[in-house]
């Protein structure tokens, strides 16, 4: 009896596991045809009855941004041209992927960890890695350690907004700008703020803009949004010019503005009409954006932009792939370190690592450094110890909107005072 009691648990048990792996959404990315299938066929056998094969990151991330196909679980090769596994990892966690993922490679076993501890540092959940070539016991093994957290992964899970309807917003004025503040760590001194877009959405209230930026560059959508923060941000910045407060207004900009031949002076006339000195302005650009094989349009926008007296900025450093080469032949003022290489820097040597090597990189290049992402006391020594230029982040102030900044400094220099 006991026996056929447990004996029915059990299938009781294995039915629902193998109901639940039907449920699991598994994507596996790899540039190699022939570990594709090999995979597929290993996971098929497994029972998992939801797999999506992907032979570029590009492919991937069209398959992630649509809610009803974002996978669970993710299998990633490390090595593939065009768009490697570290950058794929970046990507996800700007989308804020909840799931787990497990790497694979042929590199050896330290190369394996260390990425491991990098992926880990954007708070996605790693079971472990393989190295090639994956058996099917060892996959197994992993994929049975991790416990698909399938509904707290829906809860965070981004939702992407429609084209359409981002289209409307932006002729709604739905589009507002957040200011998070620049400070100098040495002495405190709030140099400047980021402006940050936010969309204040009808019914759904603050959106962020992981949700719509990719959107808006897919879509066509990207030179009117970035028209609408640039307008809304210049003019705020005559607005505290003229109160007495002396800020670096720092903007994002999209590569794809990038190549509007007219990019250039629309902004030197949005600064001009506004009154502000363009070398107040900050232009920041993702790293990870920048072509490196044809650079020829942005290039031109932006050393017409630099001799406009403009200020240029590489943002999300450490996300791309630039070289000293490269980067010596872009005019950048300032290099913004990735956060991911901030936060928690002090307690991680790999972490360290990169933030010391970018660090480093900015010095030889003769830009000023920004640290993003100082999340409590632990990294704000940290900057103050390798004598990094400025610091963002919310051991600092979160964004906020431009109403509340001057109360912000206010409390700010008093916490420095103390
Ligand atoms: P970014 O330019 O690297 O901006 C920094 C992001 O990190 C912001 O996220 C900011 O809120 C967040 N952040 C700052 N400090 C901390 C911290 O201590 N901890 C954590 N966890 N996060 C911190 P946000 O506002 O969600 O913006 C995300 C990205 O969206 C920006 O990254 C930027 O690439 C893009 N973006 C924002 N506004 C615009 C825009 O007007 N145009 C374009 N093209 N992109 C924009
Ligand atoms: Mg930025």
């Amino acid at each position: 009896m006991v026996y056929s009691i447990c004996k029915q648990t059990n299938k009781l048990w294995k039915a629902l596991i193998m109901t639940n792996k039907l449920n699991i959404k598994i994507l596996v990315l790899d540039d190699d045809p022939f570990t594709l299938k090999l995979l597929a066929r290993m996971l098929a056998n497994m029972g998992y009855g939801q797999v999506t094969l992907c032979d570029s990151g590009r492919a991937a991330l069209e398959q992630i941004d649509r809610a009803d196909n974002r996978p669970d679980m993710i299998l990633l090769d490390l090595n593939m041209p065009e768009m490697d596994g570290i950058e794929f990892v970046h990507r996800l966690a700007e989308r804020r992927y909840a799931g787990g993922l497990i790497l694979f490679s042929g590199e050896d076993e330290h190369m394996l960890q260390a990425a491991e501890k990098l992926v880990q540092t954007y708070k996605i959940t790693v079971p472990g890695s393989l190295q090639k070539p994956v058996t099917p016991d060892k996959l197994a093994a992993l994929l049975e350690k991790w416990t698909p957290s399938v509904q707290e992964g829906a809860a965070e899970a981004i939702r992407i907004r429609g084209a359409d309807e981002l289209r409307a917003a932006i002729a709604n004025g739905e589009l507002v700008n957040y200011y998070q503040p620049k400070v100098e760590p040495a002495t405190g001194w709030v140099m400047g703020v980021e402006t940050l877009v936010r969309w204040r959405h009808p019914t759904d209230g603050m959106v962020f803009p992981c949700e719509f930026i990719g959107v808006a560059e897919t879509h066509g959508l990207i030179d009117d949004l970035t028209r609408v923060v640039l307008t809304g941000a210049l003019a705020q910045a005559k607005v505290w010019q003229e109160a007495g407060l002396s800020l670096q207004l720092a903007v994002n900009v999209s590569i794809d503005n990038l190549a509007s031949p007219d990019f250039a002076d629309f902004v030197a006339g949005l600064a001009a009409e506004a009154g502000v000195p363009p070398q107040k302005v900050v232009l920041e650009v993702s790293e990870s954006r920048i072509p490196m094989d044809d650079l020829r349009a942005p290039l031109e926008t932006l050393t017409r932009l630099r001799m406009k007296r403009f200020r240029l900025s590489i943002d999300e450093f450490g996300t791309g792939h630039s070289s000293l080469v490269q980067l010596r032949g872009i005019p950048f003022d300032e290099l913004k370190i990735d956060q991911s290489f901030v936060h928690g820097a002090w307690s991680n040597k790999t972490v360290q690592m990169k933030y010391d090597a970018s660090l480093a990189i900015a010095r030889q290049l003769d830009m000023e450094v920004v640290a993003v992402g100082v999340e409590d006391e632990n990294d704000w020594d940290n900057l103050r110890r390798t004598g990094c230029d400025l610091a963002q982040g919310y051991f600092i102030a979160k964004p906020m909107p431009a109403a509340e900044l001057p109360g912000w400094i206010e409390t700010w220099q008093a916490r420095m005072r103390e």
